[in-house]
């Protein structure tokens, strides 16, 4: 469905609109990012205020019904013994570096790597949203339907993945830009948690991938407000602000 819907905007929720080249004529997908119980309150990488971004999105989807040509919920989704949890490395600072070969898989003590091609920085999170356990489902107060498209990331063990589109290394991509092309998507509305990681990680791959990106910052929260003014004003000089 193709409306202009974007260009005459007055929705109070939208805050801030990150965006790409809007020619407001466009195939449209409503992503959320990582609403689950892990990042709610009470959850165990609780965001502050992250519940108050729930009604702001399906308000969004709501309002919207008919100009949003397909919804698409993130779901972090770790192993117990994920390389990113605190536990699994302990008397570690709160951040540690990580090696991988060229293939993508981490130097380790089962992997010696002869030679290093990659380096990333990986920041340590309490044990969060593992597989098939309660803090790893939706909030229940998110409006789901079975229609939506779940994308899950973070299931490799020994990579993290930020990124709805792929994991921190760039090393494997999740089904998320093949189905958004099969859907003919060129624009992506982002929300969800948090503002200043997997939302800002994943609408930099968004446009990096050539998708017009909007994030909608009143229905997101950041992890810390220091990232989260860090993580915007990175977005706003990528792009510009039109409608
Ligand atoms: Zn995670």
């Amino acid at each position: 469905m193709q409306r202009n819907i974007w260009c005459g905007l007055k929705l109070s929720a939208i805050i801030f609109i990150l965006l790409l080249d809007l020619t407001c004529t466009r195939q449209i997908a409503l992503l959320i990012i990582d609403v689950q119980n892990c990042f709610l309150p009470g959850g165990s990488l609780a965001v502050t205020e992250g519940d108050q971004v729930i009604p702001v999105i399906n308000n969004i989807r709501s309002e919207y019904k008919a100009d949003i040509s397909l919804v698409v919920l993130s779901q972090d989704w770790h192993c117990s013994d994920h390389i990113s949890f605190a536990s699994q490395h302990k008397g570690a600072g709160q951040v540690i570096q990580l090696s991988y070969d060229k293939s993508g898989s981490l130097c380790d003590e089962n992997n010696s790597c002869t030679e290093v091609a990659y380096n990333l920085t990986q920041h340590l999170w309490p044990d969060h949203c593992v597989i098939n356990t309660p803090s790893a489902n939706f909030s229940h107060n998110l409006t789901h339907e079975p229609s939506d498209l779940v994308v899950r990331k973070g299931y490799n063990c020994k990579v993290d993945s930020y990124s709805a589109f792929y994991d921190n290394g760039g090393f494997r991509h999740t089904e998320l830009h093949d189905k958004l092309k099969e859907a003919g998507i060129d624009a992506l509305i982002i929300t969800g948690l948090a503002r200043d990681y997997c939302v800002y990680y994943t609408a930099m791959a968004s446009k990096t991938l050539g998708y017009e990106t909007y994030v909608v910052l009143d229905a997101t929260r950041p992890v810390t407000k220091e990232t989260g003014d860090s993580a915007v004003a990175d977005m706003k000089s990528k792009g510009n602000i039109k409608c």
